[in-house]
């Protein structure tokens, strides 16, 4: 997603029902949309809350919604998902055309809150996985979750560069989407060898005069078929076997200084933009104290359901999948969290009626 000062283009939600709950301070009562509160009103209460707002997330929304489980999604100050820098999908089942990436977004979002899904845009800072309910805190608000379903997806990497750093903004960039529009008929390179890569590359040729794609190693990683339109480009150009050792500029990017993997030696690209696409890393900082995650760093499920190693918390999407990454696995994802957490409750609200009718006879 991208976090520079460059201008993102205009929201794809435009027109769409925002629901946002406003942090509850005191005795302030709490905003129409939370579904029950406690005597201080100090706390939301939901059957269900949902952490992140890609294709997993809302796809666990839309079944949970549709489950009467009046789900709470607290999807993120950005929102959206990866999908959200992703421009054509052409792999979306039902869309023969393809489809923008933040458009499907908003069509996943439109879709949840016509069931009743209630989405947050905040970022959840806090849990407590220890008891049930199950806590959540996000902009000054407690959540307080019967389940809760975990879809916090992965986000971009970085090269790990001074000049990188320094420089985004002010043309690095990792969202060929977000800032494609400003290099027309500028020269850009993008970094990486993924289907990330030679899709921002590909996609950046609607602006740019040349686009020259960098990869570390002789192969690259992507689909065949995008390694062969790339190819086949005749305003992309690859460099093999180079990597970017420095991002030249001061105020602005004005090329990269390539070393090279197969030759002594280093070579200097004149450059106005450079997009970084070189894979994503799980978030999962909010949840590493109390959930297990692989030594990829990604959440682990007990891998027949979408369970965690937590009874009731359940994992769905790019937080725990390393393998398959699309939108369209981390939506089937979100429909089997969504399933499972629907199962459970319904297991522990008949055992909590069963020991009621007990204490009452
Ligand atoms: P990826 O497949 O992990 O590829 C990352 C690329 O960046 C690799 O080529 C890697 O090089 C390179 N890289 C990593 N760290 C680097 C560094 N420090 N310096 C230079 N290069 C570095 O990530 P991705 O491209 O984001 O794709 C993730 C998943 O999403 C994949 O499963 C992909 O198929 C999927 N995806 C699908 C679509 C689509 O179908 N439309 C679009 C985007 C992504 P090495 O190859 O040398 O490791």
């Amino acid at each position: 997603m991208s976090d520079d000062a460059t201008p993102t283009p205009k929201s794809p939600l435009n027109g769409l029902k925002l629901t946002l709950l406003a942090p509850l301070s005191g005795d302030e009562a709490p905003v129409s949309a939370a579904p029950v509160t406690n005597g201080s009103g100090k706390h939301v209460a939901a059957r269900v809350v949902i952490v992140g707002s890609g294709p997993a997330g809302l796809t666990a929304a839309i079944y949970t919604a549709r489950a009467n489980l009046e789900p709470i999604v607290i999807g993120g100050v950005s929102g959206g998902g990866q999908l959200m820098i992703t421009s054509d999908v052409e792999n979306y089942p039902g869309f023969p055309d393809g489809i923008e990436g933040p458009e499907l977004m908003g069509l996943f979002r439109k879709q949840a809150e016509r069931f009743g899904a209630r989405i947050v845009d905040a970022d959840v800072n806090r849990v407590d996985l220890g008891s049930r309910p199950f806590r959540l805190w996000a902009a000054g608000v407690e959540y307080r979750a019967g389940a809760v379903i975990v879809a916090t997806g992965a986000e971009a990497l970085w090269l790990g560069l001074e000049s990188e750093t320094r420089l985004r903004g002010r043309g690095v960039s990792a969202c060929a989407t977000c800032d494609g529009f400003f290099f027309r008929d500028k020269q850009v390179a993008v970094a990486g060898g993924g289907d990330s890569a030679l899709e921002e590359a590909l996609f950046l040729t609607r602006f740019a005069s040349k686009v020259h794609l960098i990869h570390r190693r002789d192969a690259f990683r992507g689909s065949k078929i995008m390694q062969a339109r790339a190819a086949a480009h005749p305003r992309i150009e690859l460099h093999l076997n180079r990597t970017i050792q420095e991002v030249l500029g001061t105020e602005h990017v004005e090329g990269v200084r390539l070393g090279k993997t197969d030759e002594p030696g280093e070579e200097t690209l004149r450059l106005d933009g450079l997009f970084v696409a070189i894979g994503h890393r799980p978030n999962v900082a909010a949840f590493r104290e109390w959930l297990e995650t692989d030594e990829r760093g990604y959440l682990r499920t007990d891998g027949a359901t979408t369970a965690s190693n937590i009874d009731g918390v359940f994992v769905a999407g790019d937080v725990d999948d390393h393998r398959y990454r699309q939108a369209v696995t981390a939506a089937g994802e979100g429909c089997r969290a969504a399933i499972d957490a629907e199962r459970w409750l319904e297991v522990q609200e008949a055992h909590q009626a069963e020991a009621g009718a007990v204490t009452a006879r």
